[in-house]
């Protein structure tokens, strides 16, 4: 199995170093992992609240370090992928940025509504006070735009919106195959991503229904613990590996310098 969503301490809210990742994942008997870490806000000139992401002065060390630890690990492939934030009206300057890193894929999520940081433990008061129907639609539109932005080849916990638990009495069934066409349209990947299961959800991103639904559309999946502590990486993946199975997949989607291509699931 592969881990492409790997976090390090740079990012100021995990810890560990690349190198203890990568004694976890072989431990673990993962085939490959990628390091996607949270790229620079600052650089995007945005400031949240809460810092969460690497400091721009960090981003080259980061690209280096990974760099080293890919070359000198002979036994499992290591990836350069980083995981950015979309920000609507960012997307001119972030293109030029990413062109800049040798990365090997990248992650595009959305946690950032409207200046709001609605997947950050200290900001879930607004769930209490708002309308939950309007926020799931501006979250899904946002996932729409940043597949359209063409910047993205995955798409991060595709659904993090339900992340504590909040939901809509709304049918979310026409948000997931909207989502799915949208990204079999982009050629946009989703990835399976297992922290959902420690998130007051307990439920992983996409939760299996919609994984059918992206399935069955023809979208790629990666795989992706999220981790960040050396010991959550490979969390819940033969639980995972098995969802993916029973929703149908029989690949997965593996990156190099930005082009994908397919490795057979195991025990498909
Ligand atoms: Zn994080
Ligand atoms: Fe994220
Ligand atoms: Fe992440
Ligand atoms: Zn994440």
């Amino acid at each position: 199995m592969i881990d492409y969503h790997l976090h390090t301490a740079r990012c100021r809210h995990a810890c560990g170093a690349p190198e203890e990742y990568l004694e976890e994942a072989r431990q673990k008997g993962l085939l490959e992992i990628g390091f996607a870490d949270h790229f620079p806000l600052g650089l995007l000139g945005f400031k949240p609240r809460v810092e969460v992401t690497m400091e721009p002065g960090e981003l080259d060390r980061y690209v280096a370090d990974v760099a080293g630890l890919a070359a000198a690990s002979s036994d499992l492939a290591v990836k350069l992928g980083v995981e950015v934030d979309y920000l609507p009206g960012t997307t001119g300057k972030l293109a030029a940025l990413l062109a800049a890193c040798p990365f090997d894929y990248v992650i595009g999520s959305v946690h950032f509504m409207d200046g709001w940081d609605f997947s950050h433990p200290s900001f879930t008061g607004r769930y209490q006070t708002i309308d939950l129907g309007p926020v799931y639609r501006r979250y899904f539109e946002l996932v729409w735009e940043a597949c359209s932005s063409g910047l993205f080849d995955i798409i991060g916990h595709v659904d993090v919106i339900k992340k504590f638990g909040f939901r809509p009495a709304d049918d979310l069934e026409p948000y997931w195959r909207e989502t799915a066409r949208v990204l079999r349209e982009t050629g946009t990947c989703i990835e399976l991503n297992t922290a959902g299961r420690d998130a007051p959800v307990s439920e992983f991103y996409p939760e299996a229904a919609f994984l059918e639904i992206c399935r069955r559309e023809g979208v790629a999946v990666t795989m992706g613990s999220d981790a960040h502590a050396p010991g959550q990486v490979g969390r819940y993946f033969d639980e995972g590996a098995a969802l993916l199975r029973k929703a149908g997949y029989r690949e997965l989607a593996v990156f190099t310098a930005r082009k994908q291509s397919r490795l057979v699931l195991e025990g498909a």
